[in-house]
């Protein structure tokens, strides 16, 4: 088996899945000539960017060389970084593989005389396991690159907003998208709204967003300024429709209130800010 790039184009780095010394895991290993180092390199990389979009964050990485099997048959011993786990979280797929290079280096520099210095590839040959995942599948899509997730079209917008953030770390090419998409029917729960409860928060905002005071970007017929009002506790959660729950936002502080990974810290802002808010 080979590992495959983004275009299904074999690259000259071999991989083996099964079990080995006792753990189930990929095998990557390069033999021969140093010019072939540059496949195995940008193997190792589309393997953790690969693990990484299937959400996996941590590995544990086995040197799997002939030599250091012989010589060092403790596999514990072989664990190319010095911690219990190798993390996939630090840096880009580059970084992260400069990393554990660097750590294979260190490895054979380090306590470990007893690996013959004349015994070549011993780092190019490596086992990367997953505690837990011992299926084929699995790892068929790493090598591949085939989507660990379903890439379906969705109506759901959670399950949509989690794919979308996934896809996010890969360079897509274009895609053909959908000219007549499925639809489907829902049923959801609406709350009913207090209208006076939204025209009082919009008329006391005087047009200025109560998270950034920028003025309203546009206006509404009637010349009214264009602010959303926001539900501190959504009402989905429960929340109140009630002036001690609502905001005037402009659109950009209200979405982020939403989605923003600072949302938390918005919010308790928001409440030191405006007196009339109660939790
Ligand atoms: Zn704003
Ligand atoms: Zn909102």
């Amino acid at each position: 088996m080979h590992i495959h790039d983004r275009n299904g184009r074999e690259l000259n780095a071999e991989c083996l899945i099964g079990e080995e010394d006792g753990v189930y895991g990929l095998i990557v290993e390069s033999w021969g000539p140093s010019h072939r180092n540059k496949d195995y390199n940008s193997a190792l990389e589309y393997i953790i960017e690969r693990l990484i979009n299937s959400g996996q964050e941590k590995v544990v990485v086995y040197l799997a060389s002939l030599p250091a099997r012989k010589n060092i048959p403790s596999l514990d011993e072989r664990k190319i970084h010095p911690t219990e786990y190798f993390s996939l979280t630090e840096g880009s797929p580059s970084d992260i593989r400069q990393e554990l290079c660097r750590f294979q280096t260190h490895f054979s520099r380090t306590g470990k005389k007893d690996i013959p210095s004349a015994s070549g590839n011993r780092s190019k040959r490596i086992m990367i396991t997953i505690p837990g995942i011992s299926n084929a599948e699995f790892w068929e899509q790493i090598i591949y690159g085939y989507s660990a997730f379903s890439l379906e079209p969705t109506d759901d917008e959670e399950t949509l907003r989690k794919m979308v953030h996934k896809l996010l770390k890969t360079p897509l090419d274009e895609p053909k998208g959908y000219k007549m998409p499925a639809k489907t029917e829902r049923v959801h729960k609406v709350s009913f709204r207090d209208p006076a409860v939204k025209a009082w928060v919009l008329q006391q905002s005087k047009g200025f967003c109560e998270q950034c005071g920028e003025n309203a970007p546009f206006s509404i017929s009637g010349g009214y300024p264009y602010l959303e009002v926001h539900h501190v506790i959504p009402l989905s959660a429960s929340g109140a429709d009630t002036i001690s729950n609502c905001v005037a936002l402009c659109p950009n502080c209200h979405r982020a209130f939403h989605f923003s990974d600072n949302a938390k810290e918005l919010l308790e802002t928001l409440y030191t800010k405006i007196k009339r808010l109660q939790r």
